[in-house]
Protein backbone atom coordinates (compact mmCIF):
# COMPACT_ATOMS: atom_id res chain seq x y z
CA UNK A 1 0.00 0.00 0.00
CA UNK A 2 1.32 3.94 -0.59
CA UNK A 3 1.31 6.31 1.56
CA UNK A 4 1.92 9.88 0.91
CA UNK A 5 4.07 12.71 1.62
CA UNK A 6 4.10 16.13 1.28
CA UNK A 7 6.44 19.11 0.40
CA UNK A 8 5.97 22.36 -0.73
CA UNK A 9 8.84 23.94 -2.19
CA UNK A 10 10.47 27.44 -2.74
CA UNK A 11 9.41 29.02 0.43
CA UNK A 12 10.86 32.29 1.40
CA UNK A 13 9.32 35.55 2.10
CA UNK A 14 8.67 36.58 -1.28
CA UNK A 15 6.27 33.80 -2.14
CA UNK A 16 2.62 33.58 -3.69
CA UNK A 17 1.24 33.88 -0.19
CA UNK A 18 -2.89 33.35 -0.92
CA UNK A 19 -1.89 30.10 -2.13
CA UNK A 20 0.33 29.43 1.14
CA UNK A 21 -2.27 30.44 3.77
CA UNK A 22 -4.82 28.36 1.31
CA UNK A 23 -2.68 25.32 1.46
CA UNK A 24 -1.90 25.57 5.46
CA UNK A 25 -5.11 25.89 6.12
CA UNK A 26 -5.82 22.23 4.69
CA UNK A 27 -3.24 20.89 5.87
CA UNK A 28 -4.46 22.41 9.35
CA UNK A 29 -8.04 20.81 8.86
CA UNK A 30 -6.55 17.55 7.70
CA UNK A 31 -3.77 17.38 10.80
CA UNK A 32 -1.13 16.68 8.08
CA UNK A 33 2.74 17.66 8.55
CA UNK A 34 4.45 18.46 5.11
CA UNK A 35 7.96 19.19 4.54
CA UNK A 36 8.82 23.17 3.87
CA UNK A 37 11.90 24.26 1.77
CA UNK A 38 13.02 27.24 3.20
CA UNK A 39 14.97 29.13 0.54
CA UNK A 40 17.20 30.81 3.28
CA UNK A 41 18.59 33.60 1.23
CA UNK A 42 16.17 33.97 -1.37
CA UNK A 43 18.23 35.88 -4.28
CA UNK A 44 16.25 34.63 -7.39
CA UNK A 45 14.53 37.20 -9.67
CA UNK A 46 11.61 34.99 -10.90
CA UNK A 47 10.73 34.37 -7.42
CA UNK A 48 11.30 37.91 -6.03
CA UNK A 49 8.61 39.19 -8.32
CA UNK A 50 6.27 37.88 -5.63
CA UNK A 51 5.01 40.02 -2.45
CA UNK A 52 7.00 40.35 0.68
CA UNK A 53 5.90 39.24 4.50
CA UNK A 54 7.87 41.08 6.99
CA UNK A 55 6.70 38.48 9.47
CA UNK A 56 7.76 35.32 6.83
CA UNK A 57 9.74 33.69 10.02
CA UNK A 58 7.40 34.44 12.71
CA UNK A 59 4.89 31.92 10.69
CA UNK A 60 7.73 29.34 9.61
CA UNK A 61 8.61 29.01 13.54
CA UNK A 62 4.93 28.66 14.10
CA UNK A 63 4.71 25.55 11.62
CA UNK A 64 7.99 24.11 12.93
CA UNK A 65 6.73 23.94 16.38
CA UNK A 66 3.13 22.28 15.74
CA UNK A 67 4.96 19.44 13.99
CA UNK A 68 6.02 20.74 10.12
CA UNK A 69 9.32 19.88 9.00
CA UNK A 70 11.79 22.38 8.10
CA UNK A 71 14.19 21.89 5.00
CA UNK A 72 16.96 24.07 3.40
CA UNK A 73 15.92 24.55 -0.23
CA UNK A 74 19.80 25.60 -1.52
CA UNK A 75 21.37 28.67 -0.42
CA UNK A 76 19.71 31.67 -2.82
CA UNK A 77 18.05 29.84 -5.35
CA UNK A 78 19.84 31.21 -7.86
CA UNK A 79 21.83 29.48 -10.44
CA UNK A 80 24.81 29.36 -11.38
CA UNK A 81 25.56 26.45 -13.78
CA UNK A 82 23.83 24.46 -17.09
CA UNK A 83 24.62 21.09 -14.66
CA UNK A 84 22.50 18.33 -14.33
CA UNK A 85 23.96 16.89 -11.61
CA UNK A 86 23.31 13.12 -10.50
CA UNK A 87 19.85 13.27 -11.42
CA UNK A 88 20.21 15.28 -14.55
CA UNK A 89 16.73 15.81 -14.65
CA UNK A 90 16.86 19.80 -15.40
CA UNK A 91 19.88 21.66 -16.18
CA UNK A 92 20.35 24.48 -14.27
CA UNK A 93 22.11 24.24 -11.21
CA UNK A 94 22.95 26.23 -7.94
CA UNK A 95 25.51 23.50 -7.06
CA UNK A 96 26.38 20.65 -9.63
CA UNK A 97 29.30 21.77 -11.36
CA UNK A 98 31.05 23.88 -8.40
CA UNK A 99 33.99 23.32 -7.03
CA UNK A 100 33.93 21.62 -3.31
CA UNK A 101 35.05 24.89 -1.27
CA UNK A 102 32.11 27.02 -3.74
CA UNK A 103 29.33 24.88 -2.84
CA UNK A 104 30.87 24.08 1.19
CA UNK A 105 30.57 27.87 1.68
CA UNK A 106 26.98 27.96 -0.03
CA UNK A 107 25.94 25.02 2.04
CA UNK A 108 27.21 26.22 5.86
CA UNK A 109 26.00 29.90 4.88
CA UNK A 110 22.22 28.81 4.09
CA UNK A 111 22.49 26.66 7.35
CA UNK A 112 23.89 29.48 9.55
CA UNK A 113 20.75 31.12 8.76
CA UNK A 114 18.34 29.11 9.14
CA UNK A 115 20.14 28.19 12.61
CA UNK A 116 20.00 31.91 13.02
CA UNK A 117 16.07 32.50 11.83
CA UNK A 118 14.48 28.84 13.22
CA UNK A 119 16.02 25.22 13.07
CA UNK A 120 19.10 23.76 12.47
CA UNK A 121 18.41 21.90 9.33
CA UNK A 122 18.88 18.16 8.46
CA UNK A 123 17.21 17.82 5.55
CA UNK A 124 18.83 19.24 2.12
CA UNK A 125 16.21 20.24 -1.21
CA UNK A 126 18.49 21.02 -4.05
CA UNK A 127 16.89 23.77 -6.71
CA UNK A 128 15.73 21.90 -10.01
CA UNK A 129 17.20 18.46 -8.31
CA UNK A 130 20.34 19.51 -9.40
CA UNK A 131 23.55 18.30 -7.38
CA UNK A 132 26.45 16.56 -7.46
CA UNK A 133 29.43 14.37 -5.57
CA UNK A 134 30.38 17.58 -3.99
CA UNK A 135 26.98 18.79 -3.31
CA UNK A 136 26.58 15.49 -1.28
CA UNK A 137 30.08 15.26 0.80
CA UNK A 138 29.39 18.70 1.95
CA UNK A 139 26.06 17.89 2.82
CA UNK A 140 27.12 15.49 5.25
CA UNK A 141 30.17 17.22 6.55
CA UNK A 142 27.67 20.12 7.59
CA UNK A 143 25.71 17.85 9.68
CA UNK A 144 22.55 16.74 6.88
CA UNK A 145 20.96 13.49 7.46
CA UNK A 146 18.60 13.30 4.72
CA UNK A 147 18.01 14.56 1.11
CA UNK A 148 14.73 15.02 -0.08
CA UNK A 149 15.11 13.38 -3.80
CA UNK A 150 15.96 10.78 -6.11
CA UNK A 151 14.21 8.01 -8.33
CA UNK A 152 12.79 5.18 -6.05
CA UNK A 153 10.12 3.71 -3.56
CA UNK A 154 11.21 3.95 -0.38
CA UNK A 155 14.15 5.63 1.30
CA UNK A 156 17.32 4.31 1.23
CA UNK A 157 20.79 5.15 2.32
CA UNK A 158 23.90 5.82 -0.18
CA UNK A 159 27.23 8.62 0.31
CA UNK A 160 26.46 8.94 3.54
CA UNK A 161 22.60 10.24 3.67
CA UNK A 162 19.31 8.99 3.85
CA UNK A 163 17.36 9.75 0.35
CA UNK A 164 13.66 10.48 0.77
CA UNK A 165 12.73 9.75 -2.66
CA UNK A 166 10.46 12.11 -4.69
CA UNK A 167 8.91 10.85 -7.97
CA UNK A 168 5.48 13.14 -8.19
CA UNK A 169 5.10 17.22 -8.59
CA UNK A 170 1.33 16.76 -7.92
CA UNK A 171 -0.98 14.49 -6.75
CA UNK A 172 -1.38 11.11 -8.25
CA UNK A 173 -2.30 7.84 -7.15
CA UNK A 174 0.33 4.08 -6.73
CA UNK A 175 -0.25 0.54 -5.56
CA UNK A 176 2.95 1.03 -3.36
CA UNK A 177 5.88 3.16 -2.22
CA UNK A 178 6.54 6.15 0.39
CA UNK A 179 5.50 8.57 -2.13
CA UNK A 180 6.47 12.43 -1.58
CA UNK A 181 5.05 14.86 -3.22
CA UNK A 182 6.53 18.05 -4.19
CA UNK A 183 3.86 20.78 -5.12
CA UNK A 184 5.34 24.81 -5.72
CA UNK A 185 2.24 26.89 -4.21
CA UNK A 186 3.52 30.13 -6.03
CA UNK A 187 2.30 28.33 -9.21
CA UNK A 188 -0.43 26.68 -8.49
CA UNK A 189 -3.64 27.71 -10.00
CA UNK A 190 -6.86 27.11 -8.67
CA UNK A 191 -8.13 24.02 -10.39
CA UNK A 192 -4.74 22.56 -8.74
CA UNK A 193 -5.88 23.61 -5.14
CA UNK A 194 -9.37 22.24 -5.74
CA UNK A 195 -7.66 18.99 -6.85
CA UNK A 196 -4.83 18.41 -4.13
CA UNK A 197 -7.72 19.08 -1.61
CA UNK A 198 -9.95 16.32 -3.55
CA UNK A 199 -6.83 14.29 -3.61
CA UNK A 200 -6.39 14.61 0.09
CA UNK A 201 -9.62 14.00 1.40
CA UNK A 202 -10.16 10.87 -0.76
CA UNK A 203 -6.92 9.52 0.57
CA UNK A 204 -7.14 10.76 4.50
CA UNK A 205 -5.96 7.46 5.90
CA UNK A 206 -2.61 7.28 3.65
CA UNK A 207 -1.47 10.78 4.36
CA UNK A 208 1.53 10.43 6.50
CA UNK A 209 3.41 12.99 8.25
CA UNK A 210 6.90 13.96 7.01
CA UNK A 211 8.76 13.08 10.21
CA UNK A 212 7.39 9.10 9.61
CA UNK A 213 9.19 9.17 6.36
CA UNK A 214 12.39 9.94 8.17
CA UNK A 215 12.27 7.83 10.85
CA UNK A 216 11.27 5.02 8.32
CA UNK A 217 14.74 4.17 7.40
CA UNK A 218 16.63 3.99 11.04
CA UNK A 219 13.56 1.56 12.06
CA UNK A 220 13.63 -0.74 8.92
CA UNK A 221 15.32 -3.70 9.58
CA UNK A 222 17.93 -5.23 7.13
CA UNK A 223 15.18 -8.09 5.28
CA UNK A 224 12.47 -5.03 4.78
CA UNK A 225 15.92 -2.95 3.29
CA UNK A 226 16.54 -5.65 1.32
CA UNK A 227 13.31 -5.64 -0.28
CA UNK A 228 12.68 -2.33 -0.85
CA UNK A 229 16.08 -2.13 -2.34
CA UNK A 230 14.80 -4.58 -5.26
CA UNK A 231 11.50 -2.54 -5.21
CA UNK A 232 13.87 0.70 -5.95
CA UNK A 233 15.50 -1.18 -8.61
CA UNK A 234 12.85 -2.10 -10.57
CA UNK A 235 11.10 1.56 -9.60
CA UNK A 236 14.24 2.93 -11.30
CA UNK A 237 14.44 0.98 -13.99
CA UNK A 238 10.89 1.78 -15.25
CA UNK A 239 10.51 5.79 -14.36
CA UNK A 240 13.51 6.28 -16.32
CA UNK A 241 12.37 4.44 -19.36
CA UNK A 242 9.16 6.64 -19.45
CA UNK A 243 10.73 10.02 -18.19
CA UNK A 244 12.92 9.32 -21.55
CA UNK A 245 10.04 8.59 -23.56
CA UNK A 246 8.13 11.64 -22.05
CA UNK A 247 11.13 13.97 -22.57
CA UNK A 248 11.56 13.45 -26.18
CA UNK A 249 8.01 14.16 -26.73
CA UNK A 250 8.26 17.39 -24.70
CA UNK A 251 10.66 19.23 -22.46
CA UNK A 252 10.16 18.69 -18.93
CA UNK A 253 8.77 20.93 -16.99
CA UNK A 254 9.31 19.47 -13.48
CA UNK A 255 11.20 22.01 -11.08
CA UNK A 256 11.95 22.78 -7.73
ZN1 LIG B 1 13.06 25.71 -5.86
Amino acid sequence: MAKYFFRLDDISPNMNWENFYWLRELFKRHDAKPLLAVIPDNQDPELLKYPGNPDFWGIINELYHSGWVIAQHGYQHFYKTRDGGILNINLRSEFAGLDFQTQNYQIAAGKQILKEKSVDPKIFVAPSHSFDKNTLKTLAQNGFHYVSDGIALYPFKKRGLVWLPQIFWRPRKFAAGLITIALHPNTMSREDLTSFQNFIEKNKSKIGDFSELMRWHKKSGIFKKFFTFLANQVFKIVWWVFFKFKTQNAKVKSTS
